[in-house]
Formats: C-alpha cells, structure tokens, sequence
C-alpha cells in the first residue's frame, strides 16, 4: 500500500522574480481582450503567442541546453504555467508537446528524434497531439485496436483514434498501436512518432463539440507507412511508457485551474461589498484554490526530486476538477446567471463558455471512476 504524501512546498527564491516577469508579460499581452475571449484557456491556440512564449525561453524550460531547452526547475515551469493559466493565455497549440510529448521523447525516444524535434519545440514552433482513444477504447486504454504489422523496413498501420484534440493544427502525433495481437492486452503496445504533414494514408476529420468549436477530431489511418525509426522507446513496450505519459499529463496545475477566469468574475460581480452569502462561497473558493495549489507544487516538488508521484497527480486531478467543475454552479446559484454566448454580458459569457466546458474537465486525461480506481488501487482498498 503508497503513503499519500503531500509534503509542504517552497518555491524557489528566484520563483517571484520570475512570476513577475511573467505577469507584466501577460498584462500587457492581454490588456484588451476581454475575460470571455480567454475562457478556453488551455483548449484554445494562437501560433504567433506560442512563438512568444518560445523566445522568452517558456517553453521546454526544464530541458537540456542540447535540446533547446533552458535547464530551469519543474518549480520555475509551474510558475509560469500558473500565470498563463491564471491570465487564459492560447496555449494549446505548444502546450501537449511541452507537458508530456517531449518529456516522453527524452525519456524513451532516439537521440536522432530528440534532437530534430525538441528544438522546434522549444522555439514554439512544433506541435503535437496525444493518439492514445479510439472509438470503443478509451478509459480501457490497454484494449486499443488500431494495428501496426511489421512490414519490411517499417510498419503499416490501419484503425482510428478520436477525441484527437488539435490534431488538425498539429505537426505530430505520439500514437499507442497494438504491434503483437497475440500477447495479452497489456504486452502487445507500442508507441509511435507520426508526422502527420508528411505522411501518407492519414486522413483527419473535425469531431465539433458542444460550444460548436472545433477541438476534436477522429483520425483514420489506412495503409499508412512508418519507418523503423518513428518507433518509441521498445517495440511491445508501449503500455508502461504510456503509464508515464499520463502522470506528465494529469499532474500540473491545468487540472484545477481551468474555471479560473469565471471565479475572478464571480469576485468582481460580488464587487468590494458582497452580502454574506456571496462572501462565504468566495472564502470557500478561495480556500479551496489554495489547498489545491499546495497540493499541485507538492506533486510538482516530487517530480524535482525525482520521486513517482502517479497517486498525488491523480487525486490533484480528481479533488482539482471537482473544484473547476462546481465554480459555474456557484455563479448560477449567488447571481442567477445565464449563459449568453454570443449576445451576453462579459460575466455570461465568460459563464457560458466555462459551463458549457466543465462536464468535459473530468473526463480528458481520465475520467472520474478511472482517476478513483487508480487512487483506491495505489491506497491498497481495490
Ligand atoms: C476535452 C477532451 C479532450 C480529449 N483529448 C484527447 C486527446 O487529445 N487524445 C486522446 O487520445 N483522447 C482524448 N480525449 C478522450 C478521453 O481520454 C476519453 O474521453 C476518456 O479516456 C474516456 O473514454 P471514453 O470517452 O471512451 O469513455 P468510456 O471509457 O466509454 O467511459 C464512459 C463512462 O463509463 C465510466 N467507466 C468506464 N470504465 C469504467 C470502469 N472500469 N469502472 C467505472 N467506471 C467506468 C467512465 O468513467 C465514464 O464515466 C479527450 C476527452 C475530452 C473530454
């Protein structure tokens, strides 16, 4: 059975110095777009701010100098990730490739993929997308069926995945094919670099959500052909690197603060005299927010020292998106808002968007019973 640790964790000296750079950075990027235009935050992507963001060395920041990377600590990441989220900068074109498709690269990647790719990365010029659900697969992950058959020189794989979010935007995908039919679930897995301009058989079609955005997609594979060297890490190998990759995806502070914009609007609605109901569910939220955050460095001070996280990450998901998804709850029952997309208020539209959003937060990067079942699992009660 794992101890739950939540260690108390400091920021480093040069952390406030740094979030203050960051900030004035923001505040004058975003000084005349509205709340409601940065409501999507992490779902939503601009290429020229991503480039921003490379040249100012915000991106692949705990990397090596060979890789383009800056050699800073996790801790200095999480700050800057707190501003962006906090600000609702576009981030979601560089951001997958920067949490978890280059860490995994260095982990179990070829020297020769690190080195084409990571640069470009860093320099927010390279994006990629996460190819791991299928249509009857998703929290069953092990049970993916897309194939890839050893042919000469390479693979050739057929199937789909779905839910690929930004995989029209993107330059690469990291993909979870079944390489050995015959093993168990578990042992037949393995991970594959796909370049999705360049690559023959691929075709990507638009999957529209609720807010009638288009952030998904289902994509096809036919025939398509993968040298040996777009192989990650070990053939057959595949399901222990993805477990890695999605403790990179659900550990960081993007997993509590998605609702963020509409809780400072909540704050101004209220103004500087909110009556008692108003003022306690804002001390709740406030209260929350912070517990969550020391929860996160904590997980975040395990990753700097090297130590596996996976249970920490997982209830910082599960207890974060709890707390993301009952913020438009709190704002429909203190003000009795309504959700005005295109026609609203700036308060409802900025409701609209993150409530229209929120049964999604518990679902991306696992769901709810699969984030409780590992917990229960790791707490030795399952
Ligand atoms: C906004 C968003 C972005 C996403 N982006 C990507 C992406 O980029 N790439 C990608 O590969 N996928 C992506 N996904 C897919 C996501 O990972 C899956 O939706 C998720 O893993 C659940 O799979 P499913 O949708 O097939 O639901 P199912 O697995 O069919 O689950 C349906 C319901 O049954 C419950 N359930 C299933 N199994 C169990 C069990 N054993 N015990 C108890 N309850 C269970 C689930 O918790 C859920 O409530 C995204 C999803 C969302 C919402």
């Amino acid at each position: 059975m794992d101890r739950i640790r939540f260690q108390p964790c400091e920021l480093p000296p040069n952390a406030n110095a740094l979030r203050t750079e960051v900030r004035d950075f923001l505040n004058k990027e975003f000084a005349d777009t509205p709340p409601s235009d940065r409501a999507n935050s992490w779902s939503e992507g601009d290429a020229e701010f991503s480039k921003k963001l490379g040249a100012r060395g915000w991106i692949g920041m705990t990397w090596p100098k060979k890789y383009g990377g800056h050699e800073r600590s996790i801790l200095e990441r999480y700050v800057v990730q707190e501003e962006l989220l906090a600000a609702g900068a576009p981030i979601a074109l560089h951001h997958i490739a920067d949490r978890q498709s280059g860490p995994l690269l260095m982990r179990f990647g070829k020297e020769a993929q690190c080195l084409n790719i990571l640069p470009r990365i860093t320099k927010g010029e390279c994006y990629f997308c996460i190819g791991m659900s299928e249509p009857d697969t998703g929290s069953d992950l092990a049970a993916v069926r897309t194939k890839a058959e050893k042919v000469d020189g390479g693979y050739l794989v057929n199937g789909s995945k779905i839910w690929t979010s930004q995989a029209h935007m993107v330059h690469f995908m990291i993909g979870l094919f079944r390489t050995d039919p015959k093993a168990d679930k578990h042992s037949g897995l393995s991970q594959f670099l796909i370049d999705l301009k360049n690559t023959d058989g691929i075709e990507i079609r638009p999957v529209i959500n609720l807010t009638g955005r288009h952030d998904f997609n289902q994509v096809f594979f036919e025939d398509v052909f993968l040298p040996e060297d777009a192989l990650i890490g070990e053939e057959n190998e595949g399901w222990n690197q993805v477990l890695t990759e999605l403790t990179f995806e659900r550990s960081g502070p993007e997993r509590y603060m998605s609702s963020q914009l509409l809780m400072e609007s909540i704050t101004r609605e209220a103004t500087q005299n909110p009556g008692e109901r108003a003022a306690v569910e804002i001390g709740k939220m406030v209260a929350n927010l912070a517990s969550l955050r020391q929860m996160s460095l904590s997980v975040a001070s395990m990753q700097q020292n090297g130590e596996d996280p996976a249970m920490e990450g997982s209830l910082v998901k599960e207890i974060g998106v709890n707390f993301e998804q009952s913020i438009p709850r709190i704002a429909h029952e203190l003000f009795g808002v309504e959700a005005g997309l295109e026609n609203g208020s700036e308060f409802e539209k900025t409701y609209a968007k993150i409530n229209m959003g929120a049964p999604s937060f518990s679902l991306r990067g696992g769901t709810r019973e699969v984030l409780r079942g590992i917990i229960a699992r790791r707490m030795g009660i399952r």
